[in-house]
């Protein structure tokens, strides 16, 4: 049953979402939340965030997530999937999200744009008022995930495909840390569970994206500029950030390329299609769906990852061998993550070998500034039974961890000053 079954539009309809939002926060007083993040250029519009958690558990031992939702303000289906996703987080089926994580939820991020039916956001971007409005939010709530919500109606699907198609979007990322690899598999499970319910989605890369902006409408694709990432990735500006104390200020069509950039957050931009889908045919439900299944896997643990939570934690690596954060809560760990991740860069050595069936040697070499630096060395191990780990040559303490094959070993690495550390592990034959 939806929430709303028919389209609000216009400023009656923004009223009536605003009267549901705050509907909302009343009847979900014990786990909800309202913030007005700030206020719409012209006309002085709320822009609301309800934050919604199990408020008995401290903000330390919890993920954060960020949800955003209408910032172009003609695309209607975000205005049906917010509520849809609000309700969920109050059900009894989201106690466990609510336990392990603050959701932070802006439903309506261009209330002019809703009230006038148009774009009136920036094509070179994100615009004055988002970046000023994203930096208080995320100075109050750095987001281990960030997912931001569009619409696609009947002219603004990709150039050769106006059609009736949803989107999950593992935009705005890089290659580093497997982070294409990462995002693309966290796709998939929210493509999975979308079908699942009878909702089919496509996975569109940075590279689809472009697509829209550079294929042609009669059909032809944009072959050559495919090719190129590197051309792509210029449509992601890495200089564009939130007005944060110390962040320096392109198109940004996801409100949360800079969280990326900045925190190594898990970002994911979504589009519904309010052309061919009815609010009261599920358009709400069609959108909620992944975010669902998104917020129930940063519950779980994922293989490569010592802790349940989102995967953000290769910092530098691969799954073999990998730079991690430290921490025993998800708060310290996403401390030690926004200090590691500037420095991903100055790591310049990531090495490991076999000298001989019983021995495995990994090399880290450091050359940044930001001193001490605490990190974990992760390495992915064929062979079960571990007999020594030594860094510089003293038996050190370690931790480890299994996936269905195979044994990681968190390394604890304290770097005084820059160099190379250097880790003997010693092991069965395997
Ligand atoms: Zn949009």
């Amino acid at each position: 049953m939806a929430i709303f079954n028919s389209m609000p539009t216009g400023e009656n309809g923004l009223r009536e979402l605003y009267s549901w939002y705050d509907a909302f926060v009343q009847t979900n007083s014990q786990i909800a939340e309202k913030k007005v993040l700030g206020r719409s250029e012209n006309e002085g519009w709320e822009i609301p965030a309800v934050v919604v958690t199990d408020r008995s558990v401290p903000a330390q031992d919890k993920q954060t997530a960020v949800v955003t939702l209408a910032r172009h303000g003609h695309e209607q289906g975000t205005r049906v999937v917010g509520p849809e996703i609000l309700n969920y987080l109050a059900s009894e089926e989201a106690r466990q999200v609510r336990q392990r994580q603050t959701v932070v939820v802006a439903p309506m991020l261009n209330p002019e744009g809703m009230v006038r039916e148009e774009f009136n956001s920036s094509m070179y971007g994100i615009t004055e008022l988002e970046k000023k409005i994203f930096g208080a939010l995320c100075a109050e709530y750095v987001p281990d995930m960030m997912i931001d919500y569009h619409s696609l109606g009947k002219t603004d699907g990709s150039k050769y495909d106006l059609g009736d198609m949803e989107v999950i979007i593992p935009a705005n990322t890089t290659k580093w840390g497997m982070d294409e690899q990462i995002h693309r598999f966290v796709a998939e499970q929210m493509q999975r569970r979308a079908e699942e319910a009878g909702w089919p989605y496509e996975i569109h890369s940075l590279e689809d994206l472009s697509a829209y902006y550079f294929g042609a409408p009669d059909g032809r694709l944009p072959r050559s500029l495919l090719k190129e990432k590197v051309f792509l990735l210029q449509m992601q500006n890495p200089y564009e950030a939130y007005d944060m104390p110390g962040s320096p200020p392109g198109y940004t069509n996801y409100t949360c390329a800079p969280a990326y950039m900045r925190w190594h957050t898990l970002v994911f931009g979504m589009e519904t299609n309010h052309w061919s889908i009815g609010p009261d045919q599920g358009l709400g439900e069609s959108g909620m769906i992944p975010c669902k299944a998104l917020l129930e896997m940063g519950n779980e643990r994922f293989a490569w990852e010592k802790d349940p939570g989102y995967p953000t934690n290769i910092i530098c690596g691969d799954f073999r061998i990998s730079v991690r954060p430290v921490g025993t809560t998800p708060g310290e760990r996403r401390m030690s993550r926004e200090k590691l991740w500037p420095e991903r860069l100055y790591f310049d050595i990531l090495k490991r070998e076999m000298p001989d069936a019983e021995t495995t040697t990994a090399e880290v070499r450091y050359t940044g500034e930001k001193l001490p630096l605490d990190f974990h060395l992760c390495l992915r191990m064929r062979q079960k039974t571990i007999r020594d780990v030594l860094v510089h040559g003293k038996s050190a303490s370690y931790e480890n961890f299994e996936d269905s094959c195979s044994l990681y070993l968190m390394i604890p690495v304290c770097m005084q000053q820059a160099g190379t550390v250097r880790v003997r592990i010693v092991h069965d034959a395997g």
